[in-house]
């Protein structure tokens, strides 16, 4: 299955995921646009599509798992997994660090595809891999729907521990982020009220 970027914007934009406004980003930027990935998810014909695009990209992957960071990745990672007819499994933060609880555990050697929403550093992505490599098995690839990093996020770059990886990353559209800092906020001087997307208003 094939969706051109224009149909994958029609339907984020038919779900309100594309929202317009003033918002606080988590790196303290303010930006006049945000991408609420949820309000496209909780749709499953939409999840299907948006998601079938990752299954597509890794189907002739040798891939037993797929893990995914809660929550805004879980949807992702199940319905990539019901498509592919595999293992579904998702961590979660605990005392601020990702990691596996209610007894899902991979297998050395275990074959395991990274999912994700919104991808913006990619922190999480990062310490989902970490996990897997700690349980001795083997990322084979990374998908995720939307590529907010402005084409700079790699996961296939070498780490902090030095070790080199070549994960082969997917992502089913890039959009790009202009941001502000608050001192340079156009929003700002014109005095439209800042929200903190997912919250109540802050100011
Ligand atoms: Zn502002």
């Amino acid at each position: 299955m094939i969706l051109s970027k224009e149909k994958i914007l029609e339907i984020f934009e038919k779900s309100g995921a594309l929202l317009k406004g003033h918002f606080l980003l988590t790196s303290g930027r303010h930006s006049s646009k945000y991408f609420q990935c949820a309000k496209v998810l909780q749709h499953p014909e939409y999840a299907e599509k948006i998601c079938g695009l990752i299954s597509d990209h890794f189907k002739s992957y040798k891939i037993d798992t797929v893990i995914a960071p809660a929550i805004g990745g879980i949807v992702v990672g199940q319905e990539v997994a019901r498509q592919l007819n595999k293992r579904s499994i998702f961590a979660e933060r605990e005392n601020k660090s990702l990691t596996l609880r209610r007894g899902f555990t991979l297998e050395k050697g275990e074959k395991v595809l990274v999912c994700e929403d919104v991808v913006t550093t990619g922190g999480s992505v990062f310490e989902v891999i970490d996990i897997v490599r700690n349980y001795g098995a083997e990322v084979e690839g990374v998908g995720f729907i939307v590529d907010r990093s402005n084409g700079k996020v790699n996961f296939g770059s070498s780490r902090q521990d030095g070790v080199v990886t070549n994960y082969p990353q997917f992502s089913t559209i890039k959009l790009e982020v202009v941001s502000f800092l608050p001192d340079d906020c156009p929003l700002c001087k014109e005095g439209v009220e800042l929200v903190k997307p997912g919250s109540r208003k802050i100011k």
